[in-house]
């Protein structure tokens, strides 16, 4: 990209810029980790409220530690417009996923207050805790700013035996107030959420910024084949009920039934992360194995109708096998559709940047899934290099950052254009 090119970019120099200071806060020199409740979660929050003030926001930290900047509408105390995304990272972390979403967030706002002050309330919230790293519980943040935060989660503990209560008191919250972090439908009139992709989907279509149609519902199972442990050199091939043979014949089934499909409409993919076998020794016929499947579909009916599939093949297998076949469903999440007229908004503002508008679900989880429950919700997606995320070489360019950014701005912006009668 050339020197004039960038000085033709409003927004997306100075985004970057801060990307790179919240990337130089991190638990662990020469990577970038940020997790819930430790000090660089404190020193970003100094650091992300200061951007807020400075655009123009009154900023707070709600009950469980999400940092939300407020400007007024019309009606002082109205229900508000949300832009966020989340400023907690995985271990060893790329810089976008999540703070993106925030500086961008608040890169609109300060652009919207130069045009005057708008007809509704505007917030940006970066959410305190969506990656789930230091405790097991995902969406921490979110899902206590909905209202929807299992009480039990404050019980879950992390590798040193801290519990999520004890950690929120010493980083100065009060675990018994985490309900006053919720919010209720009638304080928020929508969300939208910008991120980076995370996948490959945008580059391969040569387009910077898509608009997400729905986050995938997941289903996460575990299945078992049993047959009998025997000497590697004595048992005959044809007597053998070997398990292991058995769990390799349905990876491959799995892969098939979804194979093909994240291409469609469905977006269907299945994956085998983990396989075990016992005894697990090189001379012993394998007498079990047990894997993971992680199935997720933007449809539901999809992905329960692929799960039917699945399971049907797998039993056909272990019958002509002679094995003993069982599953077990460990979690369920159900699809999040992203709201229509938001959604279109976002469309329209892909659009008018002289953008093809490119639909697509959003196979990870984020932040918007748990909003949804209470508020209508949009997500614009910035494409990433090779779809590379959860990684110190994930990368997004600064004309793509630009045009994401001036899509954010171009929806809330028609957002309310529309409430501004
Ligand atoms: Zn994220």
């Amino acid at each position: 990209m050339s020197v004039e090119d960038v000085t033709k970019q409003a927004f997306a120099p100075r985004i970057q810029e801060r990307l790179d200071a919240l990337a130089r806060i991190s638990a662990e020199p020469g990577a970038i980790t940020r997790l819930y409740l430790t000090p660089e979660q404190a020193r970003a929050e100094a650091l992300v409220a200061g951007w807020m003030r400075e655009a123009g926001m009154a900023v707070r930290r709600d009950a469980v530690g999400n940092l939300i900047g407020r400007v007024e509408g019309r009606v002082p105390g109205g229900p508000a417009l949300v832009i966020g995304s989340h400023l907690d990272t995985v271990r060893d972390a790329g810089r976008y996923d999540g703070p993106l979403g925030v500086i961008a967030g608040i890169a609109c706002v300060a652009a919207l207050l130069r045009e005057g002050p708008p007809p509704v309330a505007l917030e940006v919230v970066g959410f305190a805790d969506e990656e789930g790293v230091r405790f097991s519980a995902t969406l921490t943040g979110s899902r206590a700013f909905s209202g929807h935060l299992d009480p039990a989660a404050l019980r879950t503990l992390d590798a040193a035996g801290t519990t999520l209560a004890a950690a929120m008191r010493a980083y100065g919250l009060d675990p018994g107030a985490v309900r006053t972090a919720a919010r209720t439908p009638q304080t928020i009139l929508g969300y939208v959420e910008l991120h980076i992709e995370q996948g490959p989907m945008l580059e391969r279509a040569g387009v910077p910024v898509g608009l997400v149609t729905a986050i995938s519902g997941a289903s996460r199972l575990e299945l078992t084949l049993t047959g009998e442990a025997g000497h590697a050199g004595t048992v005959a091939m044809t007597e053998r009920r070997d398990a292991l043979a058995g769990a390799a014949e349905c990876v491959l089934a799995i892969e098939a039934r979804c194979a093909g499909q994240e291409l469609q409409a469905e977006h269907l993919v299945g994956t085998v992360g983990r396989i075990q076998a016992w005894p697990g020794a090189v001379n012993t016929i394998p007498g079990r194995a047990r894997f993971s499947l992680d199935l997720r579909a933007p449809d539901d009916g999809q992905r329960r109708a692929a799960l039917a599939d699945i399971e049907a093949a797998c039993r056909r297998i272990a019958v002509r096998r002679r094995l003993a076949f069982g599953l077990a469903l460990l979690h369920e999440a159900e699809a999040v559709p992203c709201d229509p007229a938001l959604t279109a908004l976002v469309g329209a503002a892909i659009a008018a940047e002289g953008f093809p508008v490119l639909a697509l679900p959003s196979g990870a989880g984020h932040d918007g899934m748990a909003v949804a429950a209470i508020a209508p919700i949009a997500m614009v997606f910035v494409r990433c290099r090779g779809g590379i995320s959860h990684n110190p070489a994930e990368f997004a360019s600064l004309p793509d950052i630009e045009a994401g950014a001036r899509v954010l701005l171009g929806a809330v912006r028609g957002f309310l254009a529309g409430r501004s009668g």
